[in-house]
């Protein structure tokens, strides 16, 4: 699950109930890549257990 929170500058995109705690910002700890679209930024957050891989297809559930 993820949770998409847009604020004034920045559309952040962060995984919820992560191992760890991100912040709502492009400088957390996960090295979030950083889209321009419009007139905003769209921070993605990069989740410590790579939930994203799954979801992608890149790997497969134990
Ligand atoms: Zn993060």
């Amino acid at each position: 699950m993820w949770k998409t929170l847009e604020l004034d500058e920045a559309i952040h995109i962060i995984p919820i109930e992560d191992l760890r705690q991100h912040e709502e910002s492009s400088k957390c700890w996960c090295n979030p890549s950083i889209e321009n679209d419009l007139n905003k930024d769209i921070i993605t957050n990069n989740s410590l257990d790579e939930r994203e891989l799954y979801e992608t297809g890149c790997k497969k559930p134990h």
